[in-house]
């Protein structure tokens, strides 16, 4: 019979965080890591606008998630369970999740900052008592992770997939969080390799007037238009949808607002970058070639994912409205 890593492996579940990391190599490398003592932390702490799928799965699908947790737990010796929710999905899931849990060595732990606490190395050193920033990498949280032990860390969404592979009943599927101008706002299960059109039509939401979407997530996403709907659907898992009028720069504006209350301001490209964005979008006229020379300065330079990921949104969307 195969065990949890081969069926991991043979499904090719990639993590569905956002990082899309193979599952299998993840789990192996914690388990391999010579250690008395690991982790495994279920990461329910999705903070990006318009990303709500891993709420979706703890309202309606808990035993499942918990199940994945506890089959971690039963494959990868020596080792502890927490799984990390945001403040208001603690709020709203402890009582159910203990219930789910029992006796098994799983806690649930509340996160006490903001979006960047989604991000693998800042979620442990606040679960350590430290300021919400990441860590250098390497070494990975695989090798040295929460309290210098190998950690495992996934998602809500990844954990109930395992579940689902250890029982045989995967069937390449993969949530998918739609908003914005739609008619059918909501969180559909699809297979994983669907295009951003085929899951418009799909799910009823292919709107009749000129539109664009942003794909992957609500302030990082990359901005489409009509030749980007045959792509896949990448990170998170989101398709928003606007109207083609939408005015750019109140949609800029949008986006830096949530990236000034979110950056934890420990690398001078991402916390000087984005606050010289916010100003120059405050202005009247803006120098979009030093706009642009910025954003791809962060993107090349930032120490964490937050500051090289968003400027994929500002740039995609300036080459989607021609903006020069
Ligand atoms: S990129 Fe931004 S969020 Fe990440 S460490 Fe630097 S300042 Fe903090």
């Amino acid at each position: 019979m195969q065990n949890i890593f081969e069926k991991l492996k043979q499904a090719e579940l990639l993590g569905r965080g956002g990082a899309n990391f193979p599952t299998w190599l993840k789990w192996k490398a914690v388990k391999d890591a010579k250690a008395d003592k690991k982790y495994i932390i279920c990461n329910a702490s999705e903070g990006e606008p318009s990303v709500f799928k891993d709420e979706y799965l703890l309202k309606n699908y808990p035993t499942e998630v918990v199940n994945g947790v506890k089959i971690a737990l039963e494959n990868i010796s020596g080792s502890f369970a927490y799984i990390y929710l945001r403040k208001d999905l603690y709020r709203k899931f402890k009582r159910r999740l203990k219930k789910i849990i029992g006796e098994s060595p799983i806690e649930l732990f509340r996160e006490p900052g903001g979006y960047l606490c989604g991000e693998e190395t800042t979620l442990i050193e606040s679960m350590e008592g430290n300021r919400c920033e990441p860590r250098i990498k390497p070494p990975y949280p695989p090798q040295f992770g929460f309290e210098n032990q190998p950690t495992l860390t996934n998602n809500v969404e990844t954990f109930y997939y395992a579940s689902k592979i250890a029982k045989g009943e995967y069937r390449k599927t993969r949530f998918f969080c739609i908003s914005g101008k739609v008619k059918n706002r909501g969180v559909y299960e699809l297979p994983a390799s669907s295009t951003v059109k085929e899951i418009l039509i799909k799910t009823k939401n292919l709107p009749l007037n000129k539109f664009f979407v942003q794909v992957g997530g609500g302030a990082c996403g990359e901005i489409l238009a009509e030749k980007g709907l045959e792509n896949f659907v990448c990170g998170a898992g989101t398709i928003i949808v606007y109207d083609y009028k939408t005015d750019a720069i109140k949609l800029m504006k949008k986006w830096i607002n949530f990236y000034i209350n979110e950056n934890c301001g420990k690398c001078a490209p991402c916390r000087e970058g984005i606050y010289r964005v916010k100003e120059m979008l405050g202005g009247k006229n803006i120098d979009w070639d030093l706009m642009k020379e910025i954003l791809e300065t962060m993107q090349k330079t930032s120490f964490c994912g937050l500051g090289t990921s968003m400027p994929t949104a500002f740039l995609s969307l300036m080459e989607h409205k021609n903006i020069k």
